[in-house]
């Protein structure tokens, strides 16, 4: 079941019960073999344990059955937006990532530096990984020195890392289905950018790319390494209903990489500002400004870093940091703690994977259930059963008495 967000909006009502909403990036796992534990299930975690037993379990969904997402759609789902019906480009999250004000009128775009030889052809779709520093220079002279000939239109090159930055496209009417110029592999030139949607939007908006990719093509030409670029992801701000306004909670993101800030203020979340990268940084950052808001989401990355890495053990460990963290959480009085993941990435598979996500939430009046510790085999005796993960704000905002009665 995916939620409906026009019904809750017309039931969200306030009060003083503030929700954490902490997501370890990746949590779930798999055992290495058949009867062993998964990461989360070998880990020592007396304060989750604590919370499962005295709170309600199940597993989520974040897409649909099977479907392995990414990041940026898994988190959509995670704050109640079906990423099947709000599809987001890459670019709009690079974008977001580096804290670009995206407005309604924008487009943007991954851009990758690259190295290509005298014919044209790409040799190096990273520019040899050139330094942050290198990319600042150079985003800059092509800030300097690129526009659009189209009236009204503006363009803003902005630094990310390394080879990587971000173009933004500012003006009236722009849209489409862009194709990226990136041909994946060396020994070919870059791609032109195309329209696939048919439209004149589309057809406007790929030939004034395609100018500004030419022109800036040639203010690199000279450039040892990187005398090139490519884009990728180019899509428009979505303009999703905004998550504040829906339940009537203001709303505080608490995290450390770009992306995950990026995909909080595309909802409307106000992204906080803080020092250190460790759990407890994080937690100390949710303390200082517990009062100013009503809805927080925490966000752990590095849990999925280690699943990717292959590391069961790190993995395990990590959940363990964040474990010891949770007195200092649970201190402060939240009505609702929801602890889940954004998608699964067992160590095991050394990737993302479609397994649904042990979900716990713990609260006052959240029924106990069969559930006694926290782990993915201990969630399928959890009350919740498998649900989809747009229902995991809903279900909080119950708990915490945020939604009015339906009907008489
Ligand atoms: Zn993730």
């Amino acid at each position: 079941m995916i939620t409906n967000h026009e019904l809750y909006r017309h039931l969200a009502q306030k009060n003083d019960n503030k929700i954490v909403l902490l997501v370890l990036d990746g949590l779930g796992g798999l055992p290495l073999t058949p009867n062993g534990p998964t990461e989360l299930e070998a880990a020592f975690t007396p304060h989750m344990d604590r919370l499962a037993r005295e709170g309600s379990c199940g597993r989520a969904i974040p897409v649909r059955p099977g479907i392995t997402p990414g990041s940026g759609p898994a988190h959509l789902s995670l704050f109640s937006y079906d990423p099947v019906q709000h599809d987001i480009g890459r670019g709009v999250l690079e974008a977001l990532g580096i804290g670009f004000d995206l407005g309604p009128d924008d487009l943007a775009a991954r851009g990758n530096f690259a190295t290509v030889d005298e014919n044209g052809l790409v040799i190096d779709r990273r520019a040899g990984r050139i330094s942050t520093e290198e990319c600042i220079r150079l985003t800059k002279k092509l800030q300097e020195n690129t526009s659009l000939s189209d009236e009204g239109y503006e363009v803003f090159v902005l630094p990310v890392k390394e080879h990587r930055f971000v173009l933004v496209v500012r003006g009236p009417g722009l849209g489409g289905q862009l194709t990226e110029t990136d041909p994946l592999v060396t020994g070919k030139p870059p791609l032109p950018v195309q329209d696939e949607s048919g439209t004149p939007e589309g057809e406007h908006t790929a030939r004034l790319i395609n100018q500004w990719i030419e022109q800036a093509r040639n203010v690199l030409a000279d450039e040892p390494r990187a005398n090139s670029l490519n884009l990728r992801g180019l899509a428009k701000e979505p303009g999703l209903p905004k998550f504040p306004e829906l339940y009537k909670m203001r709303a505080a993101a608490i995290a450390v990489y770009p992306m995950y800030k990026g995909v909080a203020r595309l909802v409307g979340m106000e992204v906080i500002d803080f020092d250190g990268d460790r759990p407890h940084h994080e937690i100390e950052a949710l303390a200082r400004v517990w009062d100013d808001y009503d809805f927080f989401f925490v966000h752990i990355k590095k849990t999925d870093s280690y699943g990717e890495d292959g590391d069961f053990e790190a993995k395990m460990r990590e959940i363990e940091a964040v474990d010891q963290v949770l007195p200092q959480l649970l201190n402060l009085d939240p009505a609702v703690l929801i602890i889940t993941g954004d998608h699964s990435t067992p160590a095991k598979l050394r990737n993302h994977s479609y397994h649904p996500v042990p979900t716990l939430f713990w609260g006052q009046d959240v029924m106990p259930d069969g559930a006694l510790i926290f782990g993915e085999r201990a969630s399928e005796r959890g009350a919740l059963g498998v649900f989809h993960a747009t229902a995991i704000v809903p279900w909080a905002m119950g708990y915490a008495g945020r939604l009015a009665r339906y009907g008489a």
